[in-house]
């Protein structure tokens, strides 16, 4: 039997002793999917669950790499055919990616907006400094 390591995801099962809870030591890793998602199972209510739960990669037979690069050509405002064209994938593949993403931003959104009280104005500004952070870190991490 494994051991159980610390890692940096909790389990999903609402009705597990410590749901959502990071940092015990009650996640050990159960293999991988045929995509490379990683597996996990909770050794407190022995469920298995995909390391993607809850993103948009979650129940893709895509590797996130090209789910990724779909989303980079969405960001583009290529339509959804030209995109089926470049990346070689169903045009019904693409718009599931599209809108399982669009759905993932929009929760995100409200979640902002109803949880944390934020105005629209001040989420795209977070979204601005988050940006320009990453281009910092980047910058750093190359040079
Ligand atoms: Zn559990």
């Amino acid at each position: 039997m494994r051991v159980a390591q610390k890692q940096d995801i909790a389990c999903p099962n609402k009705e597990c002793r410590v749901y959502n809870k990071i940092g015990l030591l009650n996640v050990i890793r159960k293999g991988t999917q045929c995509n490379g998602t990683l597996r996990y199972q909770c050794t407190d209510c022995k469920r298995t669950f995909a390391r993607t739960i809850g993103t948009p990669f979650f129940h893709r037979h895509l590797k996130k790499k090209e789910i990724k690069n779909i989303c980079k050509h969405l960001a583009e405002k290529n339509g959804y055919r030209s995109i089926a064209r470049i990346t070689g994938h169903h045009l019904d593949t693409i718009r599931a990616i599209a809108d399982v993403v669009g759905n993932h931003c929009k929760n995100y959104s409200e979640y902002f907006v109803k949880e944390l009280s934020l105005t629209p104005v001040e989420i795209d500004e977070m979204w601005g400094f988050v940006k320009k952070k990453k281009n910092i870190a980047k910058a750093r991490a190359s040079g």
